[in-house]
């Protein structure tokens, strides 16, 4: 199907940062596919467990539970504030399954009047129906309609705004405490917690889509933990299996009990493949000395793209963003162009990402060394010299 427009390059094989396409061109990895690949392609730990795994155990089916999802679950509410954990295959099957858990609990507790979602604009929440509903991108719901009803779209860090759409009839209130897809634009730490007064005070859900913050991507291993703002939902994905599928959503003992036997499921969720692979991804990514390691890499190249930015004030205005999931963000004279900029650097042998026309965005593996820092600035430098030189 037509969905995507990948680049020309064929990439065929990778290891850590490292990556090299059909013609054995090498290109220094800055996307983790999408904030995915956190700890590396390849990382040798990780094809140890899958592979040990893979000569264990791969499916049961949800009639049967398994060891690794235990442990995985364990793992899981020990690190956070949840209790509870529900697998499944991706970002958008946990918002999924958080907004529906969300309506229910609302709907038992409360009655079917409280049924109203908020969300944000340019927010990004997965690509099924309700999901894509909830996202606050016009672009991707244009053609779909019906949409499913009672969402309601706030602007991102408007406390005012906030107040006035979150009322009585609100069951659940979703957010990226970092924005990624919407073009990489930290919550404000008194935004938060003005959503979780409007919560306590209204019986809303406080949903957190930790997908792309999650994970140890901005150096806290969620980033809920980093703001002090507790949600009452929480969605993972992307980084949680390193780039082997699964999605999970984590939630306290209370919330939990909404769902009885029968009312949600999946059959690849929590398989003892994928449960194995992100088990040994938590641990590897939940320790103090990773997750400070990923706060001194956030700050040397916040360093060095401030200072791209300086150096070409034409091309760039700003950097932004959390850890390791940073923006720079265009300049006038090269509004709309984020794709041209990606490009360029790919050209260099550098794989970057955009967040809409308007954002580069970079996320790097978390692994990545100040070498390789230094590295991606020398190729970004390159490519912007090719595409600013005079015709
Ligand atoms: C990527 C992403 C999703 C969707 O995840 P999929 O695995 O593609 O379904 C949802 N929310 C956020 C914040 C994301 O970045």
């Amino acid at each position: 199907m037509p969905t995507y427009a990948p680049a020309a390059m064929v990439p065929v094989r990778a290891s850590g940062l490292d990556l090299w396409d059909q013609n054995g061109k090498h290109y220094l990895d800055f996307t983790s596919g999408i904030a995915v690949a956190s700890l590396g392609h390849c990382n040798p730990a990780l094809v140890e467990t899958l592979t040990q795994q893979a000569n264990t155990l791969w499916h049961l089916g949800n009639g049967y539970t398994n060891e690794p999802v235990l442990r995985l679950a364990l793992a899981l509410t020990e690190a956070t504030f949840a209790d509870r954990a529900f697998f499944c295959n991706s970002g958008a099957e946990a918002n999924e399954a958080a907004l529906k858990l969300a309506r229910k609990h609302a709907h038992t507790k409360f009655g079917a009047h409280k049924s109203r979602v908020v969300s944000c604009l340019n927010s990004f929440h997965g690509r099924t129906l309700f999901t894509v509903s909830v996202g606050g991108q016009a672009k991707y719901t244009e053609g779909f309609e019906p949409l499913p009803p009672s969402i309601d779209h706030i602007p991102y860090n408007d406390i005012e705004a906030a107040r006035a759409a979150i009322g009585d009839d609100v069951c659940a209130v979703i957010v990226e405490p970092v924005q990624g897809e919407g073009g990489v634009m930290p919550g404000n730490p008194e935004y938060l917690r003005v959503l979780r007064e409007l919560c306590d005070k209204t019986g809303a859900v406080l949903i957190f889509d930790e997908v792309q913050s999650g994970m140890g991507r901005t150096g806290a291993l969620f980033a809920y933990q980093g703001y002090g703002v507790t949600p009452d939902i929480l969605t993972a994905a992307k980084a949680l299996g390193n780039g082997y599928p699964i999605g999970a959503m984590l939630t306290t003992n209370e919330l939990a009990q909404t769902l009885s036997v029968g009312t949600h499921g999946t059959t690849y969720g929590g398989n003892p493949l994928a449960a194995s692979i992100a088990l040994k991804v938590l641990e590897t990514i939940n320790q103090p000395a990773f997750l400070a390691r990923v706060k001194e890499a956030s700050v040397k190249l916040i360093a060095k793209l401030e200072t791209l930015v300086k150096d070409y004030p034409n091309v760039f205005s700003a950097v932004r963003g959390s850890g390791l999931l940073l923006g720079v963000v265009v300049a006038e004279a090269f509004k709309g162009r984020s794709k041209d900029i990606q490009r360029a650097a790919e050209a260099q042998g550098l794989m970057v990402l955009i967040a809409g026309t308007d954002v580069l965005r970079l996320a790097p593996a978390l692994i990545v060394s100040d070498a390789q820092i230094e590295e991606a600035d020398r190729l970004l430098r390159l490519a912007l010299n090719e595409l600013t030189k005079p015709a």
